[in-house]
C-alpha cells in the first residue's frame, strides 16, 4: 500500500478520535452546565412563587370569616378580585402590592377555592385561560389554553376564628399562586441557542486543532519510517558492495579452466578481505540492533576508566607505529572508576582511538587523555588529521554517514563506528561531542559520571 497514503489516513483516523473524544467532554459539559443553569432558574422561580404565596396567605388568614356565604367578606377583603358569579371589574392591583420588586407583575394569578375545591375569587388576568377544576396538589405545571404553560403553587387557608369543631381547624378553603413560565421558556431557549452555537463554534476549532495535534503526533512516526527506510537501503547497498565482489571473484576464479596455485594465492586474499568486511558489517548490524533493544538485561558494573585507557593505548600502538602515527597517553595517577558495561566502554572508546588513527597522515599525532573534574570523568581522544567541517558534526554520528566516502570506504570504515559509539554513550548516560575543524584535527569528549570505588 502506498505509504503516504497509509500515513494520511492513520492522521484522519487520529483527528476523527481526537474530534470525537473532545466533542463528548464539550458536549458533556455543555449538558451538564445547561441542566445546572436551567434548574437554579427553576429553584429560583418557585421560589419567588413560594414567598408571594407566604405573603399573601400571611395577610389573608386573620381576615377570613369562620363559616357562612364568602363572597360578601371576599369582596371586602379582596376588591381586585373577581368573585364567581359576579360581575368582574378589573383592577389587578392585589398581586402587585404584594409583589413588590418583581419586574413584571402580570404574569401572575391568584385563586380561592372553599374547601370543597369550588372556585370562589380569581384574578382577572387569568381567568378564561385555565381550567376552574381544582387540584390540591402543592406544585403544578399547567398548560393554559393559550398555549401557554403556568407553574402554580396551592396552599391551604385556615380561618383565624377559633376552631369549635375539627373541621373548622383543618380547613377554610385553598389560595392558589401561579405564573406564566413564558419567560423561563424564552430564557431556556436563550440558554440553549447559547450553548448549541457555542458547541458548533468550539466543535469546529477542535476539528481544525484535532487535524493539527493529529499531524504533529504523526511526524515523529513518519521521520522514524523514513529513517528505518533509509537505514534499510544503507545496509543493502553497504551489504551489496562486498558482496558482488566477493561473487565476481569467486566467478572469475571458476572460469578459469585449471587455476594454477599462484592464481588461487592472488584471489584468495581477496576473497578473506571481502568476507571479513561483510562479516564485520553484519557485526556492527547486530551490535547496533542490541544497543537500540532495552537496556534493562544490562549488568552494569565499576569500570576503571584508567585501565581502559591503558590497555587501549597498548592494543592500537601497533597499528599507530605502522601508519606513523606518535600515539600516546595521558593519565592520572588516581584511579577513576565510572559504572558500565566494560565490552560496551572499551568499543565506544576504540572506536573513537581507530578513526583518530584512521583520519590523521603519516607524522600526525593521537593523544588519548583521561581527566577528572567535580565527578565527571573526561575521556579526549585528540587527533592532527584530516578534521571533520563544521556543517557535518552532527551528520557523522548517523548511520552508515561519512564525510568522505570514497576515502572513508577504502579505508575500510563500515560508516556505524561513531553511530554505535553514540548509541554505548546514550546508554551509559554519557556526554559525546566533538570539536574539529577541517585540517586542524579533531578532539573527541565523553564524558561520563564518576563513582567511588575501592
Ligand atoms: P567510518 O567507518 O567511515 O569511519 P564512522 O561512523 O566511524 O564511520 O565515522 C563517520 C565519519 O566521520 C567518517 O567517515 C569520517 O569522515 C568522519 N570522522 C570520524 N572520526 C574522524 C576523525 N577523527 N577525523 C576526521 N574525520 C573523522
Amino acid at each position: 500500500m502506498n505509504i503516504r497514503l497509509l500515513f494520511r489516513r492513520s492522521r484522519i483516523r487520529l483527528a476523527v478520535w481526537y474530534t470525537l473524544v473532545m466533542g463528548s467532554i464539550l458536549g458533556l459539559s455543555g449538558l451538564g452546565m445547561y441542566r445546572s443553569i436551567v434548574q437554579s432558574n427553576w429553584v429560583a422561580l418557585e421560589r419567588e412563587i413560594e414567598s408571594i404565596a407566604g405573603t399573601l396567605h400571611d395577610s389573608l388568614e386573620p381576615m377570613l370569616p369562620a363559616s357562612g356565604d364568602p363572597a360578601g367578606v371576599l369582596q371586602r377583603i379582596f376588591p381586585d378580585l373577581c368573585v364567581v358569579g359576579q360581575a368582574c371589574t378589573i383592577h389587578p392591583t392585589l398581586i402587585q402590592r404584594h409583589t413588590t420588586g418583581i419586574s413584571d407583575r402580570s404574569i401572575y394569578y391568584i385563586r380561592l377555592f372553599d374547601a370543597q375545591g369550588t372556585l370562589l375569587a380569581f384574578s382577572p388576568n387569568q381567568r378564561f385561560q385555565l381550567s376552574d377544576r381544582f387540584n390540591p396538589i402543592s406544585w403544578q405545571t399547567l398548560y393554559g389554553n393559550d398555549g401557554r404553560r403556568y407553574r402554580q403553587f396551592t396552599t391551604i387557608l385556615h380561618s383565624a376564628h377559633h376552631p369549635t369543631t375539627e373541621s373548622d381547624y383543618s380547613s377554610w378553603g385553598y389560595l392558589q399562586i401561579g405564573r406564566t413560565l413564558t419567560s423561563f421558556d424564552a430564557e431556556t431557549r436563550r440558554i440553549q441557542w447559547i450553548l448549541a452555537s457555542g458547541f458548533v463554534i468550539t466543535l469546529s476549532l477542535v476539528v481544525v486543532s484535532s487535524w493539527w495535534l493529529s499531524g504533529l503526533a504523526m511526524q515523529p512516526i513518519y521521520q522514524s519510517y523514513q529513517q528505518q527506510q533509509q537505514f534499510t537501503a544503507n545496509a543493502a547497498h553497504e551489504l551489496r558492495s562486498p558482496l558482488a565482489s566477493l561473487l565476481a571473484t569467486v566467478e572469475a576464479l571458476l572460469r578459469i579452466p585449471n587455476p594454477d596455485q599462484q592464481s588461487i594465492e592472488i584471489m584468495l586474499p581477496t576473497l578473506e578481505r571481502q568476507g571479513r568486511r561483510l562479516s564485520d558489517l553484519i557485526k556492527d548490524l547486530l551490535l547496533l540492533a542490541s544497543l537500540e533493544q532495552d537496556a534493562s538485561s544490562l549488568k552494569f558494573q565499576p569500570c576503571c576508566l584508567n585501565d581502559l585507557v591503558t590497555d587501549l593505548a597498548e592494543e592500537f600502538l601497533e597499528l599507530a607505529i605502522a601508519s606513523n602515527i606518535n600515539l600516546t597517553s595521558q593519565i592520572p595517577p588516581i584511579e577513576i572508576y565510572t559504572l558500565g558495561h566494560e565490552l560496551q566502554l572499551y568499543r565506544l572508546v576504540s572506536n573513537l582511538i581507530a578513526n583518530a588513527i584512521q583520519y590523521t597522515p603519516a607524522g600526525g599525532s593521537v593523544i588519548i587523555c583521561l581527566e577528572s573534574h567535580d565527578r565527571i570523568a573526561k575521556i579526549l581522544v585528540k587527533d592532527t588529521g584530516i578534521g571533520i567541517p563544521l556543517d557535518q558534526h552532527r551528520r557523522i554520528f548517523d548511520r552508515f554517514y561519512r564525510v568522505d566516502s570514497d576515502r572513508s570506504r577504502k579505508t575500510g570504515g563500515t560508516g556505524l563506528g561513531l553511530a554505535i559509539t553514540q548509541a554505548i554513550a546514550q546508554k551509559h548516560q554519557a556526554y559525546l561531542h566533538v570539536d574539529s575543524r577541517i585540517g586542524q584535527g579533531s578532539i573527541f569528549t565523553v564524558e561520563m559520571n564518576v563513582i567511588n570505588y575501592h
